[in-house]
């Protein structure tokens, strides 16, 4: 496909009935899960190719609904995997006081499923969630309330779920029903492209949106460096041309003193924006930017995500052989693990070789003692902490075997629940066996829990495993995710 055809596609106003709620108030309100639903339905009734599903249930019982796009029309995982096409899966309100994705997603639902013949649609099967933290969504409260120095809408949801937990940190614990519906949704589709919307309100800048890839080291690089070597180059080119929008990696100005670094978000898994990246699938975190106004920051979105998809459906070949090879990769490293071959357990902030030259304004210290923007336009070079290098790493193994003892289960079920593998294994075994020798605890609780740092001396033995141990091979899709979840993490290092 040429980008010229994708380009000559021309968008009808919409009917006053498909409009979104964000449209029809003038950009002044936001969607309740009732109104997300009745929209869809309406869209679908205009349709021929459009599905529905639902990606699961939250806490309180909402649906989650799956709009589903594809022509000729795909309804399941089966069916989009046998089409032979990329999946380009997006998903808003993970924090549901970050609307701008719900409402963009919806306009991108119905100018795909109405537009007759649209030709991304021959090329990709298209997955949008636009109201995946719908609980939090509807727990609506004043903007000043719920996200101040917002610019609108009047109210929005919640940042968490209902059970208070931020699902952009339950990624590796998987305690919410809609992190583990959205983990279970990656197993089954494993979609070659998947985008997280945001709204981010860090520094002040000049930028409509800002974006990211996932950055841990134990992220499994091919997928990372095309996505910052191929597709954001031309992505970012492409929505300024159109749009006027400025996009760059997302940051935020070291906070004391004047400018002399931008420095990327926290680079763990517990975040899907890394974590995605252990699993090998290309990923995109998209921060649009708090202090634009509410329709700009939905427009920039929505074209941001369009652009995306389009150089999916451009590059169609090269990102399934990606994603395939990337799959290849990990299962022969962990069929015959070489010495070299590690993975990260910890990992520090690191700067890229080049600097960056970030579009910011002239800064001035408030009453408070707080830095806040003048009017005046400022450029600068700085140093830009763009990545993480690895600290400590483990050498790959070729398996992890698990005892038969109750404290086992719940390992096992997480591990399940993540998508990995897990055989049974009985009889004698030579082997490493770790014996926990230091435990940390954190003071305070994050998300619920003191977080445990754990260390452990490893001594080679031939051990017996009864009936009802288990064997985690590395040889297997996932195999970077379940090193990095099994490995005892020491608080140095
Ligand atoms: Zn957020």
């Amino acid at each position: 496909m040429t980008a010229a055809l994708l380009l000559s596609l021309i968008i009808f106003a919409p009917p006053s009935d498909l409009l979104t709620v964000a449209e029809s108030s003038d950009f002044t309100l936001t969607s309740r899960h009732a109104q997300v639903m009745d929209l869809l339905d309406r869209i679908e009734a205009r349709s021929s190719i459009m599905r529905r599903g639902e990606l699961g249930t939250t806490v309180e019982g909402r649906s989650i609904p799956l709009v589903i796009l594809s022509d000729p029309p795909v309804e399941n995982a089966a069916q989009a995997r046998a089409s032979g096409k990329p999946i380009f899966f997006a998903f808003g309100n993970i924090h549901a006081g970050e609307v701008c994705g719900k409402e963009a997603l919806l306009m991108l639902a119905r100018e795909l499923a109405t537009t007759p013949n649209h030709p991304l649609l021959e090329k990709l099967v298209i997955v949008l969630a636009p109201i995946y933290n719908a609980d939090g969504n509807d727990e609506f409260g004043l903007n000043e309330e719920h996200r101040r120095g917002q610019r609108g809408p009047v109210e929005m949801g919640l940042r968490p779920n209902a059970q208070g937990l931020d699902l952009n940190r339950d990624y590796i614990k998987l305690e919410t029903p809609e992190a583990r519906a959205m983990v279970r949704f990656a197993t089954e589709w494993d979609p070659h492209v998947i985008m997280d919307l945001h709204t981010t309100n860090g520094s002040y800048h000049r930028y409509t949106l800002t974006y990211e890839t996932p950055r841990h080291p134990a992220a499994i690089p091919g997928p990372v460096e095309y996505t910052r070597n191929e597709i954001l180059p031309v992505v970012t080119k492409r929505v300024l041309e159109k749009t006027g929008y400025h996009l760059f990696y997302y940051g935020n100005f070291n906070w004391r003193g004047p400018p002399e670094t931008w420095a990327t978000y926290e680079g763990k898994p517990r975040f899907g924006g890394h974590y995605h990246g252990l699993r090998g699938t290309i990923a995109i975190l998209s921060e649009a930017y708090s202090y634009a106004s509410y329709r700009d920051r939905i427009l920039c979105t929505k074209a941001f995500v369009e652009e995306v998809m389009i150089f999916t459906a451009e590059n169609a070949d090269a990102i399934r052989k990606l994603h395939d090879e990337t799959r290849m990769q990990v299962i022969e490293a962990g069929e015959n693990p070489q010495p070299t071959d590690t993975i990260a357990l910890r990992h520090r902030i690191a700067a890229a070789n080049q600097p960056a030259t970030i579009l910011g304004y002239e800064m001035e210290i408030s009453e408070r003692g707080r830095p806040r923007p003048t009017a005046i336009e400022r450029d600068y070079p700085l140093v830009h902490l763009d990545h993480y290098e690895s600290t400590l790493s483990v050498t790959r193994p070729y398996a992890y075997l698990i005892p038969h003892t109750p404290e086992m289960k719940a390992i096992i079920e997480k591990l399940i629940q993540h998508g990995i593998t897990v055989e049974p294994f009985e009889g004698e075994a030579l082997c490493e066996v770790y014996t926990i020798t230091y435990v940390e605890r954190a003071e305070r609780r994050f998300q619920g829990h003191k977080i445990v740092l754990a260390d452990a001396e490893a001594n080679m033995v031939k051990k017996s495993y009864l009936p009802g141990s288990h064997i985690v091979y590395t040889a297997q899709p996932l195999g970077n995710l379940l090193v990095y979840l099994l490995e005892p993490c020491p608080p140095t290092g």
